[in-house]
């Protein structure tokens, strides 16, 4: 077979330039993906009670970027979606981020007022402060609240999610977590936050409708590359596979889900409940929350971290630690000497976690490059 271009993993990545290069090139794509439906990790589908679920746990989009929005809407209409997290701490279910409504209720009311009027006058209504800076505040009680998120919310569930301690993860991970000087209990502030109305599978599907674009599932890049014949590739499968882990392999998170549907309408007062510190799984969702949809019984999965191994769990979560940074960059330093006749993207063949809205734009983004330079 020969075609324009072979692109490898019908995920996000994939898809946005399996459609760009057909609409905006002309040219032949064939898209291929080892599992037996498009989408990658965004797949959702009806289980056998008719209920939509997300396969590989919970997807919710939200995204600053018009670009992306504007870009994705020609292939769904959308279902406004603001997405809440509670946590489990100290016996009560609190807004997550922590926020002020959480502080009001783990605490006293004379002390949830002190602590909520230093939060407002040293850093102002709508802030979002790291939890690593309020540690180093002067004041007393600052100090005590970002302790005490620290200890409940964040440290226990970074060692069930990462299986290590926060100071081994990268900087970057641990400086991000805020405590939101607000009452705003939604999960996410982006200007844009919406599930796509009948599912993000049927948004990708529509994507990739195109007589220019060849879809191959059930198939691995490796047990057909000899029998294709392409121009160029775009790689978004794991970018140390491709070069047959010369250096090592990059290591993964991995996760388990526990699906439990119930004859009952919901089971749970919010999308996602967050377990940092009871339990050995760190979350569970209940899948109706997300997808707005009508039923008599309920879906949720529980979400169990594991141990990534190679050939048998599903590489999810790249691990963000300054030795897995640095083994990455040599796989980039391969990927360099290939000259853009292959291009790497996506969370696999960036080793780097993503958000769908960040697959999109980087794929957007690298697309533009290539097409001006020809
Ligand atoms: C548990 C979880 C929850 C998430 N929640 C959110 C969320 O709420 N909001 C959000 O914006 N993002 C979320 N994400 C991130 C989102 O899943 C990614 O942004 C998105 O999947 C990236 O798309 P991708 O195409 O780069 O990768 P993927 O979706 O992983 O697609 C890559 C595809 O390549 C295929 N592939 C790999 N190797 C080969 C090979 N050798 N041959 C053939 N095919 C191959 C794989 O089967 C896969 O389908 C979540 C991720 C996880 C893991």
């Amino acid at each position: 077979m020969k075609v324009d271009w072979l692109i490898v993993g019908a995920g996000l990545t994939g898809a946005t330039f399996a459609e760009r290069i057909a609409n905006e090139r002309g040219e032949s794509v064939l898209i291929l993906d080892q599992r037996d439906h498009i989408a990658g990790n965004a797949w959702d589908e009806y289980n056998s009670f008719g209920i939509l679920e997300h396969k590989y746990g919970p997807h919710i989009f939200h995204t600053n970027s018009k670009q992306v929005w504007d870009y994705l809407s020609q292939f769904t209409e959308w279902r406004p979606y603001f997405h809440k997290v509670l946590g489990s701490i100290d016996g009560k279910l609190v807004p997550l981020p922590f926020n002020l409504n959480s502080i009001d209720q783990l605490f006293p009311s004379s002390m949830a007022e002190r602590i909520i009027s230093k939060l407002v006058n040293v850093y102002g209504y709508g802030s979002r402060v790291p939890i690593l800076e309020l540690l180093k505040a002067s004041d007393e009680d600052l100090r005590f609240i970002a302790d005490y998120a620290y200890k409940n919310v964040f440290e226990q569930y970074t060692l069930k999610q990462w299986g290590m301690r926060p100071e081994d993860l990268s900087p970057a991970v641990t400086s991000r977590v805020p405590i939101l000087v607000s009452r705003d209990d939604r999960y996410f502030q982006d200007t844009f936050q919406a599930m796509p109305l009948l599912g993000f599978g049927v948004m990708v599907r529509r994507m990739l409708s195109h007589p220019k674009i060849r879809i191959m599932l059930k198939t691995r890049w490796q047990d057909i590359q000899d029998q294709i014949i392409f121009d160029r590739m775009v790689f978004t499968g794991p970018i140390d596979e491709f070069f047959q882990f010369k250096h090592g392999k990059l290591p993964y998170r991995s996760l388990k889900f526990q699906v439990d549907t119930f004859p009952f309408e919901l089971s749970q007062s919010a999308a996602v409940i967050n377990y940092p510190n009871e339990y050995d799984y760190t979350r569970i969702t209940e899948m109706k929350w997300l997808t707005g949809q009508r039923h008599s019984q309920t879906t949720t999965f529980t979400e169990f971290p594991i141990p990534h191994v190679h050939g048998q769990t599903v590489p999810y979560y790249p691990i963000p630690t300054e030795d897995n940074k640095q083994l990455f960059k040599l796989y980039q330093e391969e990927s360099d000497a290939l000259q853009g006749k292959v291009i790497f993207a996506g969370r696999l063949g960036d080793y780097m976690y993503y958000n769908m809205d960040q697959a999109v734009a980087r794929a957007l983004m690298l697309f533009s490059k290539m097409n001006k330079n020809g």
